[in-house]
């Protein structure tokens, strides 16, 4: 293969305009504001009358490397307060060289400041953001990355790459800071637009070469996107997880620009990833996101900005916020490819243009419709109460016409409301809390005029009083305890099972309880679904597991269609992705009959939410399925361990275990890995499943080894172990066990 090598000639190096702030003026001008408004309780009596304090100073995070801090300028009357408000958040500059960023967000809170100027956003959409909504500006959160571009002494040495995109983390720990003058090469540094945990296994790898994009294959920035070591590695986008899971915004604008072009003057949005495949509150943020678009004109003046869904998945922040934290977040690439253009005039009418969009944007939260860049309503909001004691509650809301499985629930914020934009149609509200009856109300029809207001009073529910016995096998070793897990509609609980009975109050409603051995506890484990209607006694047998198969073994498995792969794991397929449009299968060679089945597999999976599943499903002898659990989603950060029972009605049976993978056209993931399978069984009218002392399914010489263990080194034997090894039932483990069980191996 041969590499061409492009050489760019670079201009000679023109200092950037005074006109863009270093790190050093936006600080300084951060705290020149703080020194004029921080404290000023009446700043401007005519035109913000009654506002109190308009303007806070804090400090969010530092940088990664070089521990700069990173401001959040808070901008609203009583800004010293928190207020019951819609929160807008604007993260100005992000990636180091596109500064336009820098400039919007610090003119922005120029023009909040000073009512009296004349600018091309009206002195009411001004007052109205502050009067109604908290906005928080964040100036830079690369702010290492920006003293890189404006240039700083490092070391005695003049630092400086108008190129530059990353944060400086020491990614090779050689102690210096690698950059190389120019687009891209720098050795150093994390992209961190790519360094969110949602979707971050896209983002690209250390020292991966670029190949431009197809409207600019020349432009190549190598080594620009990396990812970090892993997701949040950096304490910059640390920072910023932090403060917007703390804020909840409703809205929000993070500026970028394009060098290379390639996405210039444009208006990015979560998501549309595929055909079909676009975000649940789509129709709300498109429209928000075209309207943006609309009020923003190109620097030719020809047209205005694009407005589009975001394809790509790799660790952005939009789809972060979007998913994570219900704020939509729209990615505002400014300027065109000239992104640090020397021309004032240029600079000044980019940043008064965006501006335009921005307070469109703010609008939208603060309910401001009047005017040439009002925003129609469409939103509803409300505060969730008791019904008896009105005491605010903690509560999940849901707009059932815009939800899905990616997107983390929406929690009613501090003050116990919600809020939620939506656009002209019909919704229907689900609000859950826990102890308390799910409310849904059907038929909210939205008006562009006014807010749709709506207080939700949920009715508590009954609890009562439900007791669980465990009829417990003899020799139950109480000192390693099982794990009780119960599930309900809001959510897991975990307890030790470390007596017989437990008592516990349960509101009404449905349940599902499992109860899983540990230790030298090997039970057969129990799963059942309750109904809570009053006070309840329940029985359940509790039987030492006979263990059918066990391990991971490649022979063990005929493979039906596919790409498996085998090691100690099993794999969904060789590469690192499964691929779409795709259906693989393998079923385990061993058959099952006779009892109840409980199948435990242990796994992680990384699988397109509800349309990519994973499933474990029972066969009988006819191929048809008795039985299956599906997977679906993301739980790919640790393996965990699923319980999944058999009860077989038919007799005649026989049953096999098939796994299988599908994906459909579009949106591929890391699909699954196997760490661990175990089927069990009951032991069979017997106590136990004597002679199967090391609990590996089969009696040979080494549970010899094991029973030998019991006798000869006062090793001893708790739980399923006592049982099994006591093969005479003779309420000792001794010579005479050891006899029987050589017999059972010789087959005498
Ligand atoms: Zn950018």
């Amino acid at each position: 293969m041969i590499f061409v090598y492009i050489l760019i000639f670079l201009a000679p190096l023109i200092p950037l305009s005074e006109r863009y702030h270093t790190f050093y003026e936006v600080e300084q001008q951060l705290l020149d504001w703080d020194e004029e408004f921080g404290s000023n309780t009446d700043p401007w009596p005519s035109q913000y009358p009654g506002s109190g304090i308009i303007y806070e100073l804090s400090q969010i995070g530092l940088s990664n490397q070089d521990n700069l801090p990173i401001y959040a300028v808070k901008l609203s009357y009583d800004a010293d307060q928190t207020e019951d408000e819609a929160r807008v958040l604007i993260l100005g500059q992000c990636h180091a060289e596109e500064i336009y960023g820098v400039e919007i967000a610090m003119e922005m809170i120029d023009w909040l400041l000073h009512p009296n100027a004349f600018y091309p956003v009206n002195y009411l959409d001004r007052k109205l953001a502050l009067e109604n909504t908290e906005l928080w500006v964040v100036p830079t959160h690369n702010p290492e990355g920006l003293l890189t571009v404006h240039g700083d002494t490092l070391a005695g040495e003049w630092i400086q790459d108008e190129w530059y995109r990353k944060n400086k983390t020491d990614i090779n720990l050689n102690g210096i800071f690698d950059y190389v003058y120019g687009p891209g090469n720098d050795s150093d540094g994390v992209d961190l637009n790519r360094n969110y945990d949602f979707n971050w296994i896209f983002g690209d790898d250390k020292y991966e070469l670029d190949y431009g994009c197809s409207a600019n294959p020349s432009y190549i920035s190598n080594f620009d996107y990396y990812r970090g070591k892993e997701p949040f590695s950096e304490s910059e986008i640390q920072a910023v997880r932090d403060f917007a899971i703390d804020k909840q915004f409703l809205l929000s604008i993070a500026y970028h620009s394009s060098r290379s072009g390639c996405v210039s003057e444009k208006v990015i949005y979560p998501w549309n990833w595929a055909e079909g495949k676009s975000s649940p509150d789509f129709e709300v943020i498109d429209n928000l996101g075209r309207d943006i678009a609309s009020f923003i004109p190109t620097q030719d003046g020809i047209t205005t900005y694009l407005p589009s869904g975001s394809v790509s998945r790799r660790g952005n922040a939009h789809d972060w916020f979007y998913s994570q934290t219900g704020c939509i977040q729209y990615l505002i690439e400014a300027g065109t490819s000239n992104i640090q253009s020397s021309d004032e005039q240029i600079i000044e009418d980019t940043i008064d243009r965006n501006l335009v969009g921005a307070f469109h944007l703010i609008n939208r939260a603060s309910g401001n419709n009047f005017g040439e860049i009002g925003a129609d309503k469409y939103l509803i909001n409300g505060l969730v109460k008791d019904i008896n004691s009105g005491e605010i509650l903690n509560s999940e809301v849901s707009i059932l016409e815009m939800d899905g499985p990616m997107l983390k629930p929406r929690m009613t914020d501090m003050f116990g409301r919600y809020r939620r934009l939506l656009y002209p149609g019909t919704f229907t509200i689900e609000v859950k809390s826990e102890g308390y009856k799910t409310y849904i109300e059907t038929d909210i029809v939205p008006s562009a005029s006014s807010f749709v207001e709506k207080d939700i009073f949920l009715e508590p529910l009954n609890s009562y009083n439900v007791s669980l016995n465990f009829n417990l096998p003899s020799d139950y070793d109480f000192s390693s305890n099982s794990k009780l897990v119960i599930n309900s509609e809001w959510g897991l609980e975990e307890m030790e099972l470390n007596t017989n009975i437990i008592n516990l109050d349960l509101y009404e409603g449905e349940y599902y309880i499992e109860l899983i051995g540990h230790g030298n506890n090997h039970f057969l484990p129990i799963q059942d679904s309750i109904l809570i209607e009053n006070q309840l006694d329940l029985f359940y047998d509790v039987k030492w597991a006979k263990l059918l198969y066990g391990g991971i073994e490649q022979n063990d498995w005929t493979d039906i269609s596919g790409d498996w792969y085998f090691d100690d794991k099993i794999y969904s397929q060789t590469s690192s992705y499964y691929e779409n449009d795709n259906f693989s299968s393998i079923n385990l060679n061993q058959n099952f009959s006779g009892s109840d089945i409980v199948t435990m597999i242990k796994l992680k999976y990384e699988l397109e939410w509800e349309k990519d599943y994973f499933s474990l499903a029972y066969v009988n002898q006819n191929g048809e399925i008795l039985n299956q659990r599906n997977f679906s989603g993301h739980n790919y950060s640790g393996y965990n361990k699923f319980y999944i029972s058999h009860l077989h009605n038919n007799e005649a049976d026989i049953l096999n275990i098939n796994l299988s993978l599908s994906a459909d056209e579009s949106l591929y993931y890391r699909g699954i890995i196997i760490d661990d399978i175990k089927i069990f069984s009951d032991s069979e009218g017997a106590e136990c499943f004597y002679g199967d002392i090391n609990f590996d399914s089969f009696i040979n010489i080494s549970d010899i080894m094991k029973i030998l263990s019991y006798v000869l080194d006062n090793d001893e034997a708790l739980g399923y172990y006592k049982c099994v090894s006591d093969i005479n039932q003779d309420d000792g483990i001794n010579i005479l066990d050891i006899a029987i069980l050589i017999n059972m191996i010789l087959g005498d």
